[in-house]
């Protein structure tokens, strides 16, 4: 083992890669392919453990927009830097390095792609493969802590393991989210050190947190076909339909968690309500005559024991708890009008009040990370050091959730993988 270590350090590796997650494992796979000796330093004890976890354990490996413009305009202001990168390996690309390597895609809802086995640790062992099958040297449990540099050229790396030294480094540690996984900011602070821009981090894509304690009642429960209308200081400011997941800390799912951007931006200016329409494709005036029916079937039932009659399957408890205008008990031939146009009325907008987004740890996408202009996109090469790559979360790329972010792992660590 000694001798093991000693040996690896004693080398100058033609590539060492640190951070073995989905970027660094491409980039590792590519240019071990290459014929090049290759390296990969990860603190934890294995590799690929954020890769392992991504889509619900299913992993959305990327979005099959056939339409590039489409595509690279998910990126915002990243988009125009994408272009060539995309050209070199993009969607498509995916798809062949994948299936080639005996894992059949499948697309899903919304252009969304997973493997056909739906499970994420197929996506890790098709790279983990490659790896193993063109010699790469896999170091476990050596945390990078910084980097030995002249003007323009990065010389060695220091490790809880030694020093290590190389012709080129990427680095590939990874933004903040899940800090669980070994994503811990570590790159960002390395590049910072070495000069480069570094735009500062927040949670992106990431659910947020409400104060009604209905809404974490229903922990667990999704409602695939909802309307959710967000407002600043009681003015509307947009609409979003689609799957709300209620968590015990608040709202998650696609559409929550694409809209936390925005959410983010009106929170920072007062106080931010929301609203869910639970029948969105029904009029107020239709939903009141559905409601009407189902009272005259049941006039002399308590209110409260029929509930469940007008409302969508799940909800019939957090309705009753919203209720507070009169007594459920009430028997329903006894309802004023006026309060079964505020139930109707209730049922088109629940109302909630966002207190914040989550944290790091709940983050799908932590934006922030290295300045797109300093880095040469065509080879992901920094252009401040000549040997030195940057790959996946560390770019400054803000995105949705849905394929986006893997993509551009795959795409940055083949092509660091073929340029180093
Ligand atoms: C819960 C969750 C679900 C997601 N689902 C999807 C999805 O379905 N589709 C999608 O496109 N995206 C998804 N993402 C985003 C996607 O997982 C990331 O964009 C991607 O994993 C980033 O890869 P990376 O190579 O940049 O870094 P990471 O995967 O974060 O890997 C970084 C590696 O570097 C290592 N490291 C860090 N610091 C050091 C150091 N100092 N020394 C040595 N090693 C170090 C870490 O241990 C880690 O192994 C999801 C993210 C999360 C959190």
């Amino acid at each position: 083992m000694l001798k093991n270590k000693i040996n690896k350090q004693n080398k100058i590796w033609d590539v060492v890669v640190i951070g073995g997650g989905a970027s660094g494992m491409m980039a590792a796979a590519v240019s071990s392919s290459r014929g090049l000796s290759v390296l990969v330093l990860d603190k934890n004890k294995s590799l690929g453990e954020k890769l392992k976890i991504t889509g619900g354990g299913r992993c959305n490996i990327t979005n099959n927009e056939p339409d590039i413009h489409k595509m690279l305009k998910v990126y915002g202001e990243g988009a125009p830097y994408l272009y060539s990168p995309f050209s070199i390996f993009g969607v498509k690309d995916t798809f062949t390095y994948f299936e080639s390597r005996g894992l059949p895609l499948v697309v899903q809802a919304r252009n969304r792609v997973f493997p056909v086995t739906e499970k994420a640790i197929d996506v890790f062992n098709v790279l983990y493969k490659e790896m193993i099958n063109n010699n790469v040297v896999i170091q476990t449990n050596c945390t990078v802590s910084g980097f030995i540099h002249n003007d323009n050229k990065i010389i060695n790396i220091n490790t809880n393991q030694g020093q290590f030294y190389a012709k080129s480094f990427i680095l590939a540690t990874g933004s903040m989210s899940h800090p669980e996984t070994g994503s811990t900011g570590d790159g960002l602070v390395f590049l910072k050190d070495l000069g480069h821009s570094v735009f500062d981090s927040s949670p992106d894509i990431v659910p947020v947190a409400v104060l009604e304690d209905w809404v974490k009642s229903l922990s667990g429960t999704s409602l695939s076909f909802m309307k959710i209308s967000f407002y600043l200081d009681g003015k509307r400011q947009f609409s979003k339909l689609g799957k709300i997941l209620f968590t015990h800390f608040g709202l998650s799912g696609p559409l929550i968690l694409n809209s936390a951007k925005n959410i983010k931006k009106l929170l920072d200016e007062g106080e931010v309500k929301a609203f869910i329409d639970l029948y969105p494709d029904t009029t107020l005036g239709d939903l009141e005559k559905r409601v009407i029916k189902v009272f005259d079937l049941n006039k002399n039932k308590m209110f409260k024991t029929i509930i469940k009659d007008f409302v969508p399957d799940g909800m019939h408890l957090a309705v009753a708890e919203v209720i507070d205008f009169m007594d459920l008990n009430t028997k329903v031939h006894s309802i004023s009008k006026e309060n079964r146009k505020e139930i109707v009325k209730l049922l088109k907008a629940m109302p909630l009040t966002i207190v914040g987004l989550m944290g790091y740890d709940r983050a799908v996408v932590v934006d922030g990370g290295v300045s797109l202009s300093e880095i040469d996109m065509k080879s992901m090469r920094s252009k401040l050091y000549e040997n030195l790559y940057v790959t996946g979360d560390l770019l400054h790329l803000n995105r949705n959730s849905g394929g986006y972010s893997l993509q551009i792992c795959w795409t940055t660590g083949y092509i660091s993988g073929m340029s180093v």
